[in-house]
């Protein structure tokens, strides 16, 4: 297409890197929001999509004088956990993502989750920009609000330059380690194979503007086949919830394509191929985390890329990181619901056939299935029977409640982030069957290892 004429969907960039490099909080600063405060235990958890129209990045990089020719209808951001249980959900992102950014600690070493999600952004050739977070931390460090690096660094003293040069080197060692070439975007004068460093805080957006404008534009310059519009759907289930009033709902990128409400969908479930219709769609609000409990707009229809939240019958037993279709008029249904069960194969066989063990719970498919990695993981080692998504019903507490024969201690439900009810409390203090709540992952193995400790006591 010649120049104006390019259709172009808004990139999908997946923001990855260890646990507390300020994955969240850069996130946060570019929205003005604050999603990393009200997390619990300051971890995420989850997997998360924010929309960031074009305007709003005008806006926010308008002192840059860049007089930025966005052509892009926008950004699609995906956050993503750092903590080592959670490889499912990076690789999902790095899976969906066109581009990403890479957060490392500048205090720190490179850690493994960094590594880790480095290979998987290389297995999958996806290109990403490293920002080089918590400069604001460097000893004796000035700092001025949402400023380039560049003006920051003339008014620091040599110390500081000093030991920000050496901490950069360090850094630039680190990756040549892990065989790729890295250099300070402001000296990367080629940006081809050279891997752009860029220098942020995410306390005070030093260099936050730049990071967004680097990223829309060199996206826009060096991606423009893989970003050009296509009207086949193309969508990828993140994450299956249940929402007070809608009941269970899917999270989705849309890559590609339109939805609408009352399309014919099919989604990969683990009980067999789901076929629903789409009773409504839902958007986040711009700037604003998908993931966040909050309001959202309902819409008739939208279009890729875009992260939406659809709510169905029979979703529940959908499986995250597998492919929604939309079946049209003269589309064969048998066929898309075979294509459909093909996604499972990679997807299951994380439950192992036990005879005892204790049921998991959780709020969303993408965090059980962390928990489940958790559980299993070396020095963990709980065993899990069942496992369901959203809150505890009395149902469970029975179904929980065989296991007392077979092995008490194991008659108990692990509930991350659900809620139980008086009534199932009561029901299940009745029975002898225990539930454990908490809000992080780790809390919950915790709790449970005292109390078979005390039990053996
Ligand atoms: P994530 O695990 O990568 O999402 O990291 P978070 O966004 O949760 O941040 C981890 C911690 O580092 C929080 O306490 C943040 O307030 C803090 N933090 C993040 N970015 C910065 C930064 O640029 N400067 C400083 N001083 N602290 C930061
Ligand atoms: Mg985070």
């Amino acid at each position: 297409a010649k120049e104006g004429e390019e259709n172009l969907r808004s990139p999908i960039c997946c923001i990855m890197g260890h646990v507390d490099t300020g994955k969240t909080k850069l996130l946060d600063c570019i929205r003005g929001t604050n999603v990393q405060e009200g997390e619990a235990g300051g971890i995420t958890q989850q997997i998360g999509a924010t929309y960031f129209p074009a305007e709003n990045i005008r806006e926010r990089t308008k002192e840059l004088n860049a007089n930025a020719k966005l052509k892009v209808p926008g950004l699609l951001v995906i956050d993503t956990p750092g903590h080592e249980s959670f490889t499912n959900l990076r690789s999902m992102g790095s899976n969906l993502c066109d581009l990403a950014i890479l957060v490392v600690d500048i205090m720190h070493d490179l850690k493994p989750q960094t590594i880790e999600s480095l290979n998987l952004l290389r297995r999958r050739n996806v290109k990403f920009i490293v920002a080089l977070n918590k400069v604001d931390l460097l000893y004796g460090w000035k700092r001025i609000t949402n400023a380039p690096i560049m003006k920051t660094m003339m008014q620091q003293t040599s110390d500081v330059v000093h030991e920000f040069k050496m901490r950069l080197n360090r850094v630039i060692n680190q990756f040549q380690e892990q065989g790729l070439n890295s250099k300070l975007y402001s000296e990367n004068i080629e940006m081809g194979e050279t891997i752009n460093i860029v220098p942020t805080s995410a306390i005070s957006g030093e260099e936050i503007p730049d990071l967004l404008l680097l990223l829309v534009q060199w996206s826009q310059k060096t991606m423009v086949e893989k970003l050009t519009y296509v009207d086949k759907v193309q969508c990828t289930v993140l994450e299956v919830k249940v929402i007070e009033g809608q009941g269970i709902t899917v999270d989705v990128v849309l890559v590609n394509g339109v939805l609408h409400e009352g399309d014919l969908i099919v989604v990969c479930g683990s009980q067999g191929p789901i076929v629903t219709t789409i009773r409504s769609l839902l958007t986040p609000h711009p700037m604003k985390e998908m993931r966040v409990k909050g309001t959202y707009l309902p819409q008739r229809e939208v279009k890729g890329a875009q992260g939406i939240k659809i709510a169905a019958q029979g979703l529940e037993h959908a499986i995250a990181g597998t492919a929604l279709r939309v079946i049209g008029p003269n589309e064969d249904l048998e066929e898309a619901k075979k294509k459909a069960m093909e996604d499972i194969k990679s997807v299951m066989n994380r439950i192992d056939k036990i005879d005892k063990g204790v049921h998991v719970q959780a709020s969303t498919r993408g965090s059980l299935e962390a928990l489940l990695e958790h559980l299993k993981s070396p020095g963990v080692n709980i065993p899990v029977i069942g496992t369901g998504i959203g809150p505890v019903h009395k149902k469970d507490i029975m179904k929980v409640g065989v296991m007392l024969e077979r092995k008490k201690e194991l008659a108990t439900i692990l509930a991350f982030d659900v809620k139980v009810t008086a009534e199932v409390g009561k029901l299940a203090d009745k029975m002898g069957v225990k539930i454990f709540c908490a809000d992080t992952i780790y809390d919950l193995s915790k709790h449970f290892k005292s109390y078979i400790v005390a039990i053996k006591e």
